[in-house]
This record gives C-alpha cells, sequence and structure tokens, in this order.
C-alpha cells in the first residue's frame, strides 16, 4: 500500500472501523482520475475511443440519426458523461460536420468530475464551444441526448456475501497493513434482483451499482418527460448473477483490486440486465444490450474503414485495420463490451440495434 489516498483510507478504517466497499471506491476512483498519467499506451489502460477514431465517428452519426429523427431542431444538446481525454467527442463532432447543419445545432455539455480531464478535453475541442458539469443535475431542460462510454464502471459498487444462511455486508478493513475484504453487517441485496437467481451457495457474493442505477433512473426519467436518446457502451453481462467483478488494472495488468485506492483504474462489470430494467421502470424504451462488435458493424464500420484506408499510409493502413479487430472481435473488445439505447417508450428500434 502507498499513496496519500491509501494512507487517507487506511486511517479512516483504523478509527471507524471496515468502511462500505462503495465509499473506498468512490474515493479511489475519485482520486485516481485526478492524477495526470491514466489512458493510453504509457497509462494504465485503452478505451475504445482511443483505439479508432471510427468508434466516435459512428458515435456522432447515431446522433446525427437521432437530430433528423427529431426535426433537425436549431438547437441540439448532446450531453458527454466521463469522456476522459476527449477522443469519443472530437471523433463525433468530425462526423457531425459532414452532416449540414448538425454541427451548428450541437449545444455540448460534458459531465466531468475531473479538473485534469476536464483540461484535456477543452483541448481536444480545439475552440468548440462546451459547458461543463459536476453531475445531471446542472444540465439543461429539454430533450436529454447523452452518450457515456466506459463510465458507469467506474462507478461504485455495494458487495454483498452470504455467510452461514444470511446475507451480510462486504467491508473492507485493514489485514496487518494491507486493505482486506472482512463481512460486515447482515443487510440483504434487493429482494426483486435475487428471487431471479438460484438459491445462493456459502461464500457466494451478489453485486449491486447503487450510484449506476439512480444516474440511469434520471436519464430514462428525463428521457420519458422530454424525450432525446441515450447511448452506453461498456463491458459487463447481459444477464444479472452472482459473482464479484470488481477489478483494479495498472500499467494494461490485472492487479488486486484492493491494494493501490488512487494508484490504479478500479471498476466493477456493468449489470446491463438491471440497467435495462432500472430504465424501465422509469419510464423510457431500453434496446440492446447489443454486443459492441455487433453495433459497430451495423453502424456501418466497414465501409467507413474501406474509406480511410484509400488515402492511409501502409502504417496508417495497420494501425486502422488492428484497431477495427480489437473493438470489433468476440475475443477481444467486441463480445465483452456492449452497448444500450435509452428512448421514449413509443420509439421504434434505432439505428444498430
Ligand atoms: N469515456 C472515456 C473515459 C472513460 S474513463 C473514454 O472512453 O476514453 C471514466 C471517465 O469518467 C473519466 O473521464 C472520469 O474522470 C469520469 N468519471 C468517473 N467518475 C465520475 C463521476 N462520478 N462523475 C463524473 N465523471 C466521472
Amino acid at each position: 500500500m502507498s499513496g496519500e489516498t491509501a494512507s487517507r483510507l487506511a486511517a479512516r478504517i483504523r478509527a471507524e472501523g471496515p468502511m462500505p466497499l462503495a465509499a473506498f471506491m468512490g474515493e479511489a476512483v475519485a482520486a485516481y482520475y485526478r492524477r495526470e498519467r491514466v489512458f493510453g499506451a504509457a497509462g494504465d489502460f485503452v478505451t475504445a475511443p482511443e483505439i479508432s477514431q471510427i468508434f466516435g465517428e459512428l458515435i456522432g452519426i447515431w446522433f446525427a440519426l437521432r437530430w433528423h429523427a427529431a426535426g433537425r431542431p436549431a438547437r441540439f444538446p448532446l450531453v458527454e458523461c466521463g469522456p476522459g481525454r476527449g477522443a469519443l467527442i472530437s471523433d463525433a463532432l468530425r462526423a457531425a460536420r459532414s452532416v449540414p447543419g448538425f454541427a451548428d445545432a450541437i449545444e455540448l455539455h460534458l459531465v466531468e468530475t475531473s479538473p485534469t480531464l476536464a483540461a484535456a478535453q477543452a483541448e481536444a475541442l480545439a475552440g468548440f464551444p462546451a459547458t461543463w458539469h459536476a453531475d445531471l443535475e446542472t444540465l439543461p431542460d429539454g430533450p436529454l441526448h447523452l452518450v457515456a462510454n466506459e463510465f458507469l464502471d467506474a462507478l461504485p459498487v455495494t458487495q454483498f456475501v452470504f455467510r452461514g444462511g444470511a446475507w451480510r455486508e462486504r467491508r473492507v478493513g485493514l489485514f496487518r497493513q494491507d486493505f482486506a475484504f472482512v463481512d460486515g453487517p447482515e443487510a440483504a441485496p434487493p429482494a426483486e434482483m435475487l428471487s431471479r437467481l438460484p438459491p445462493p451457495r456459502e461464500g457466494e457474493i451478489f453485486e449491486t451499482a447503487p450510484a449506476a442505477e439512480s444516474f440511469v433512473a434520471t436519464v430514462a426519467a428525463r428521457i420519458a418527460a422530454s424525450g432525446g436518446a441515450a447511448l452506453v457502451f461498456d463491458y459487463g453481462h447481459a444477464e444479472s448473477g452472482f459473482g464479484d467483478t470488481v477489478q483494479a488494472v495498472s500499467r494494461h495488468r490485472y492487479v488486486q483490486p484492493l491494494a493501490d485506492p488512487g494508484e490504479v483504474d478500479l471498476t466493477a462489470h456493468v449489470d446491463f440486465a438491471r440497467i435495462a430494467e432500472t430504465a424501465r421502470a422509469h419510464g423510457a424504451a431500453a434496446f440492446g444490450p447489443a454486443d459492441q462488435g455487433v453495433w459497430l458493424v451495423a453502424m456501418g464500420l466497414p465501409t467507413r474503414l474501406t474509406v480511410l484506408l484509400r488515402q492511409a499510409t501502409p502504417e496508417q493502413t495497420e494501425e486502422l485495420v488492428a484497431g477495427t479487430r480489437r473493438l470489433t472481435e468476440p475475443h477481444a473488445m467486441g463480445r465483452l463490451f456492449k452497448t444500450l439505447a435509452l428512448l421514449p417508450v413509443s420509439a421504434a428500434p434505432p439505428e444498430g440495434f
């Protein structure tokens, strides 16, 4: 264990006892994204928009089609949550410029808590005007058009463990000098989530994502009330189930999840079944989840790749082909990563679903 966040969390545990995993994860993630080195080959992990420009471009086209479907309004607020270094949105804006009138209608809003990344996003936008927000609360009223890639996985989760015939909350304590999971007080996961699963065996773990659920509930309620569309991408599972999915990545390798809070990328897989169910419960229609690879191909990735390859140098060709493979192939990111679309209940299935 090293670093300022680890020391602060350890002091808190020594003073107050084991802490909820969600509180530990929330502090660790917030501290982590304030750092300089996160993304890319020299950082800890690489995301889809950082692998290929086509990812963000196809998202730009998807929203252009939503803009058309909405009757090409003069003002089109577009929101990205957790934009990282701004690759997705700058690629989306480039594609938007190829659709007459669309780029001029876009009013860009970025939801970001890291000042370091907000600065990187401003630079990537190269003068395109945007407004930054700490959360969804301050977004303008009216239809909500929103995209998020690898955002939900960064939101804190809660875990329960089935021990001696009862569910207990899993907490983070200290074992000698190291953070370790400990059984906390008796507490059960929501009954409606368990009712669809087989009876738990001794030691079974169940995860819930209250922050992701409340985010999706807010987005769905806004879409139900005022219209719009949301497109979320992440890694995760299409069906709910038992299991611990909390993971940490440092320099492109998996590491002990609790070992270095604030220094490594700490995330959890997204339960897309639960996210879709939450969206429906708040009045929106949910389409998918579609496998990311399937969605990208359905959105025209092969055609866009052919166009880019026409003017590519041999090095660029290699990079474009390798990037496309990584995003789409099932054993790479094509299947583990999924996308879910939220629309008003009466809407027809959107492009790619
Ligand atoms: N979408 C980007 C980056 C994903 S990393 C990409 O695909 O490359 C997660 C992003 O979410 C970072 O920008 C991080 O600072 C931001 N983030 C994490 N927790 C957040 C929260 N609670 N509220 C707002 N942004 C958050």
